[in-house]
């Protein structure tokens, strides 16, 4: 190759370059919904109602259509800060604190496993003075979803010494442990597996034990050999580390807007009640104490006191709440 060959060469290449790389830019461009969101936020997965509505942004929710055990995101503005909303529900759940950012008000709203599938409405009530109070509602559809039913025994030993009396001890501790929340998002970014292992009980499971009347599983059970790192799913304060007869050693984290995340049946707690853990620290260690017969951990994720199913928390979705800033939760947590 001679010279002038090799400097057209190098010019076609640069030419290339550029036409690839402007396009790429704009399909970046094109791609993301003007929502006023912070740039970090990622972008929600396709099937989200937003960039239509965006700029008369009323009512938005998603996932559009939920299962039993799922929960949704609800959006509603542009409000007034001061102004007096209120969500209403037709369906068994729990509703979030509200959240208000940048005159859009956040909630997450928890759909129980109990809820019959079919249609719904969501309401919010704005009280903007009386001549200009208003409701937006949006209909939507909860599908159908099978759950499993397991039966299995436990040997009594397993709950020798229990008594009523500490067993409603227990459940009250937890009780108070997943209402103390803080009114915003304490997360920063998307949810991550707490321990990876073989899931042997799935979320909403009915399990009948010991001839027991069925119950659901408010969680999913992970398995794995004893000993090994259970580590925060995201950023949050934690409300209790302590051992409880039926959870054994127990975490609670509270990742702010009502939502937790609990760890139960722990051999050992790294962490202690107020801790503010990082995504990835390390929060205890995989064991059997407790209602247990084999090494596992028991995750849990609440909104307020509904459990929600944990596989939905390591979607996008919550990313779409406009985390609280970093700087805060610093001052907070200290
Ligand atoms: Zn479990």
């Amino acid at each position: 190759m001679n010279y002038r060959t090799g400097i057209k060469l190098f010019y076609l290449i640069v030419a290339i370059f550029l036409v690839a790389g402007s396009f790429f830019l704009l399909r970046e461009a094109g791609s993301k919904p003007a929502t006023g969101l912070p740039a970090s936020q990622e972008a929600p997965p396709d099937n989200l109602p937003v960039t239509e509505t965006s700029a008369v942004k009323e009512l938005i929710f998603y996932p559009r259509s939920p299962a039993p055990g799922d929960f949704i995101i609800v959006e509603a503005g542009p409000l007034d800060k001061d102004v007096n909303a209120e969500l209403v529900i037709d369906f068994p759940g729990n509703i979030s604190r509200y959240y208000h950012l940048g005159g859009i008000l956040y909630a997450v709203v928890a759909i129980s496993y109990n809820t019959t599938p079919g249609s719904y409405n969501l309401e919010v009530y704005i009280d903007n003075g009386e001549a200009e109070s208003s409701t937006l509602s949006a209909e939507f559809t909860i599908t159908d979803k099978e759950f499993r039913t397991s039966q299995f025994t436990m040997p009594p030993s397993r709950t020798e010494g229990w008594t009523a009396e500490r067993l409603a001890e227990d459940r009250e501790k937890v009780r108070l442990a997943r209402e103390n929340t803080e009114p915003y998002p304490l997360w920063l970014e998307r949810f991550i597996i707490p321990l990876e292992g073989r899931v042997t009980s799935e979320y909403g499971a009915v399990r009948i034990i010991n001839q027991n009347p069925p119950r659901r599983h408010a969680g999913i059970d992970i398995a794995t050999d004893e000993g090994e790192p259970i580590i925060a799913p995201n950023r949050g304060i934690v409300r209790l580390a302590e051992f409880l007869l039926s959870g054994g050693y127990t975490v609670i984290i509270d990742h702010g807007l009502d939502l937790s995340s609990t760890y139960m049946h722990l051999h050992t707690l790294s962490v202690e009640e107020g801790d503010l853990v990082e995504r990835g620290d390390k929060i205890g260690t995989v064991g059997m104490t407790g209602y247990a017969t084999g090494p596992h951990l028991h995750w849990e994720v609440n909104i307020g006191q509904t459990p929600v199913n944990p596989e939905q928390l390591m979607a996008n979705e919550l990313l779409w709440i406009p985390p609280a800033y970093a700087a805060e939760i610093i001052k907070r947590g200290e």
